[in-house]
């Protein structure tokens, strides 16, 4: 099964799950958009008014803003997958809570799984939280950390969410810094994997030397 099929599958599963805490009172289901194949994952927090009247993440506001930055790291939103913490909207847009992160985590962790991303960049401080509990957002901004996530490595890279720095400027101009440093760390990680797949070719071809 290809992962489109496979995400879809997942999808179609969440759709029916009545045990989802904050599905009564939304109106779509918000699963995630994007390149199924792509090596970056980014994860938002929940999605807001517009999101919950289309079922896809980041259309309104902070959406348009990501769609601005993310050429400053030499992306486009059609090159990643996009999905949130929770995937129905909280009431009134207020934070997800504990319990509901955790009934919405089983089915992130599988889009996790499936998409199997080199990068995750997290917007915001719950999706940060996922990977990097117990620190600040505002020390750890921007910068790369290499996560074991269920045997694997992912690059984590935390953002400031969008809609923080549509309300003040100045985390506006440290969100735009980090994406413009993106672009560097997006290339080394790119070599890095290069490489590996090269030596791991050349294990290959010794191997079948014997
Ligand atoms: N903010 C988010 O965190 N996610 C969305 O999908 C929209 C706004």
């Amino acid at each position: 099964m290809s992962k489109y099929e496979e995400l879809h599958k997942l999808e179609e599963k969440m759709e029916k799950d009545d045990t989802l805490p904050l599905k009564k009172g939304a109106t779509k289901l918000v699963f995630g958009t994007g390149n199924t194949e792509a090596t970056i994952l980014c994860i938002g927090e929940g999605p807001g008014f517009n999101e919950d009247r289309e079922g896809i993440p980041f259309v309104g506001q902070a959406g348009k803003l990501l769609d601005k930055l993310f050429p400053l790291a030499g992306l486009t939103r059609k090159e990643v997958f996009i999905t949130n913490i929770v995937h129905h909207r909280p009431p009134e847009n207020r934070d997800p809570l504990p319990n509901e992160i955790t009934a919405y985590g089983k089915y992130l962790d599988k889009i996790i799984d499936i998409i199997k991303p080199e990068m995750v960049i997290t917007l915001g401080r719950f999706s940060m939280a996922k990977f990097l509990p117990n620190v600040f957002i505002s020390s750890v901004h921007g910068k790369r950390y290499d996560v074991a996530w269920n045997g694997t490595n992912i690059t984590v890279v935390p953002m400031y969410h969008p809609a923080a720095s549509l309300r003040n400027g100045n985390v506006l101009e440290l969100e735009k810094t980090d994406f413009v440093n993106l672009r560097e760390i997006l290339k080394k990680v790119q070599n890095e994997k290069t490489k590996e797949a090269e030596s791991g070719k050349v294990e290959t071809e010794q191997m079948n030397l014997v």
